[in-house]
């Protein structure tokens, strides 16, 4: 028998999980996948950790469609765990990913009906994430109370920062009330430093821009391990435009729109879903789309991106005194070699230059040998660092007996 720990990110329509199974010593990823479709058309997809696929298949059983949540879905999970590993593999916790830690939770944290209640007190600062990850700790409670829990904070590895790199130029009651750039992405963050300190140790500690160019895209400055400033900051709109949302936009115009008679609900429609790399092209979301359109929209979308992201790089070398290596990671950063071309082809005057073949490849260092600062692809592994973080606070606590060694973003660093 195998104790597994199961881990969730869930959002409004889809329930992403990783299975691992924890041995004394280490975690080995066994499947990963998603139910999507939630509340309309539910369908429940699994691979295993050569990609291989175990499932692919619609989902609605017993409940209507529009019944099944996030607790049908991690009911349906666990029911296929057990039959496709014939009751091998036990689930022994369960590790989510929860976007807002606040100022109070950093580690990795074990959760009960306190915690969950202060972790509701979040959900204002970020609207479209908490709830759904609330949502995923309650089907787990209702299903399985004697499952322990554990909440990893996409906020966590950016506290810590120099408190000017956190304000907003607003009144300083307002910073204290929570008004200020916390900063995401951070369990992407700390899968890439994780990865670095295995793989290039001297790199790890070294001055890093680590671009997370995903359909959510932010960009990190990095030193020593930790974070010195990013480009997401209140919400999960500022910084790099996106496939949907706007990324910096002066809040005048917000005002404007306000003026105009529009609705918070259409500009939080706008902001979030109808902006970035949609709104400016019309054409879609998706980087390979545009750059297959001809359509000179998509076109100016994917020139903006590319801009935007160059200053970024720029700004946040400024912020680092100096830049080491620039690290490309997510859906984006990790495959398009286009994209990564045209970042840093004008960035020579910050001594990056690529590797015209290695980045065709796409992995590992792109730029010339001795090159500084270097260019790296790392794909970052969030569900792994979470999968850590929930061992080790388990273990810790003397919940799970013997487990894996925490990871840096276990410990918030
Ligand atoms: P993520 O949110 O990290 O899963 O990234 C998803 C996004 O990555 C998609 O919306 C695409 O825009 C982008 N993407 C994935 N594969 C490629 C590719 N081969 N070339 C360009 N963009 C890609």
């Amino acid at each position: 028998m195998n104790n597994a720990v199961i881990v969730l990110n869930a959002g409004s329509s889809s329930l992403k999980f990783s299975i691992y199974q924890v041995d004394a010593e280490e975690l080995s990823l066994v499947a990963r996948g998603q139910v999507e479709g939630l509340g309309t058309s539910p369908r429940f997809k699994a691979k295993d950790r050569s990609g291989t696929t175990l499932a692919d298949a619609d989902v609605t059983g017993t409940s209507p469609p529009q019944r099944f949540g996030h607790q049908e879905a991690f009911a349906h999970l666990v029911t296929w765990t057990r039959d496709q590993y014939k009751g091998t593999m036990t689930p022994a916790a369960v590790g989510h990913r929860v976007a807002h830690g606040g100022l109070d939770f950093i580690e990795p944290t074990i959760i009960d009906g306190a915690v969950v209640e202060r972790l509701e007190k979040l959900i204002a600062l970020v609207p479209l994430h908490q709830p759904h990850n609330l949502a995923a700790v309650k089907a787990v409670t209702c299903l399985r109370a004697d499952l322990p829990q554990v909440a990893c904070f996409d906020t966590a590895f950016h506290r810590g920062r120099a408190q000017v790199t956190e304000r907003f130029g607003l009144p300083d009651d307002m910073f204290q009330r929570g008004l200020r750039r916390w900063g995401f992405h951070g369990l992407s963050y700390a899968s890439i430093v994780d990865e670095l300190k295995r793989t290039a140790p001297g790199l790890a500690m070294a001055r890093l821009i680590v671009a997370h160019l995903g359909s959510g895209a932010s960009m990190c400055a990095i030193r020593g391990g930790r974070s010195v400033d990013t480009t997401m900051s209140f919400s999960a709109l500022d910084g790099l435009p996106m496939g949907t949302r706007c990324g910096s936009l002066d809040a005048g115009v917000v005002l404007f729109l306000l003026q105009l008679g529009r609705t918070r609900e259409e500009i939080e429609t706008l902001l979030y879903k109808k902006s970035g790399l949609l709104g400016i092209s019309g054409v879609s979301n998706d980087v390979r789309a545009l750059l297959a359109s001809r359509d000179p929209l998509a076109a100016a979308a994917i020139d903006f991106f590319v801009y935007r992201a160059k200053r970024e790089i720029a700004s946040l070398t400024a912020a680092l005194g100096g830049l080491d290596a620039l690290i490309f990671t997510a859906g984006v950063g990790e495959n398009s070699a286009v994209i990564r071309s045209r970042i840093c082809k004008d960035l020579a005057w910050l001594g990056i230059v690529l590797d015209p073949a290695a980045n065709e490849r796409g992995h590992g260092c792109i730029s010339h040998a001795g090159q500084t600062p270097s260019v790296w692809v790392v794909p970052s592994d969030e569900e792994r660092v979470i999968a850590c973080g929930t061992v080790s606070a388990l273990r810790a606590a003397g919940k799970l007996p013997g487990c894996a060694e925490a990871a840096t973003g276990a410990s918030g660093a």
